[in-house]
């Protein structure tokens, strides 16, 4: 297990993010907001709460000298249409030259067009079937998300964002990570829990999700059949604790799933 941890790379995602490297207090980096909207409805899903707190409001968060941009943190970036997510890529390149732009999505209006225009498509999937997809997304999405992981596949970097949720989609990482088989990653997230979020609370078996050693041994498991990767900041705080313990200590040790509702602490800049 060690040896695994200590080979893992960064998600290209998390390059020149706060988050891996040794600042006091590391923020995201810029993001660039346009609805928090969604057509989906997960059960874990943040920006539920964050549409009924009626947040963020549309717009540029973070310094102007950025290297890498995600669109969006928030809610479904496509659901603006094609035209209009690569009106605001224009301008961000347009603006501010050699970027790196990273699109957050959940993939069910993801078209060739939009994928030639990211450097990294990123695409929630958290089921490895249509059932499932069903129950976690209250949407029947799931065959055309899977024909869009193989389309963005070919055309640029393409991450597959999967929720680690013992109790809800343990069951169907292995499936979820054969589909990202084709991606060049599949970034594994241990989950967040929001107490508005009262279904994930009841379906969740939450001695696991709080687990470090379960979320390290199914992530080992995974990387058997994809490029697996964890968040960065998770995996610098797990290098650094490796110098203070055993990893036999460190595979004993929780988390505390439970999270305070993440609003941007980046300052919001403009309008495009
Ligand atoms: S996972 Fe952590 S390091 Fe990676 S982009 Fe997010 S905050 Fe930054």
């Amino acid at each position: 297990m060690k040896d695994f941890i200590k080979k893992l790379k960064y998600p290209l995602h998390c390059e020149h993010c706060e988050g891996i490297s040794e600042v006091e207090d590391p923020r995201h980096h810029p993001s660039y907001e346009i609805t928090n909207e969604c057509n989906l409805d997960c059960i874990f899903c943040y920006s539920r709460i964050a549409k009924a707190k009626g947040l963020p409001k549309s717009g540029y968060y973070g310094d102007l000298k950025p290297k890498a941009i995600t669109i969006s943190q928030f809610g479904e970036p496509l659901l603006a249409g094609e035209g209009e997510v690569l009106r605001i890529v224009k301008a961000l390149r347009e603006m501010f030259g050699e970027i790196r732009l990273d699109l957050q999505t959940n993939g069910v209006l993801l078209t060739p067009k939009i994928c030639e225009e990211f450097e990294i498509v990123m695409i929630s999937l958290d089921a490895g079937s249509r059932e499932s997809y069903y129950k976690i997304t209250k949407r029947d999405f799931f065959e055309r998300v899977v024909e869009n992981v193989k389309m963005s596949s070919g055309i640029t970097h393409t991450t597959i964002r999967t929720v680690f949720m013992p109790g809800i989609n343990d069951r169907e990482l292995k499936k979820i990570a054969e589909i990202a088989s084709v991606a060049d990653e599949l970034f594994l997230q241990p989950v967040s829990i929001y107490k508005e979020n009262k279904e994930l609370i009841e379906k969740i078996d939450l001695e696991r999700a709080e687990s470090i050693g379960e979320f390290l041994r199914v992530s080992m498991e995974l990387s058997e059949i994809a490029e697996l990767r964890i968040p960065g900041c998770f995996l610098l705080n797990l290098n650094r604790t490796l110098k203070n313990y055993s990893i036999e200590e460190i595979m004993l040790f929780t988390r505390n799933a439970f999270a305070e509702f993440p609003e941007i602490s980046r300052e919001w800049r403009f309008r495009i």
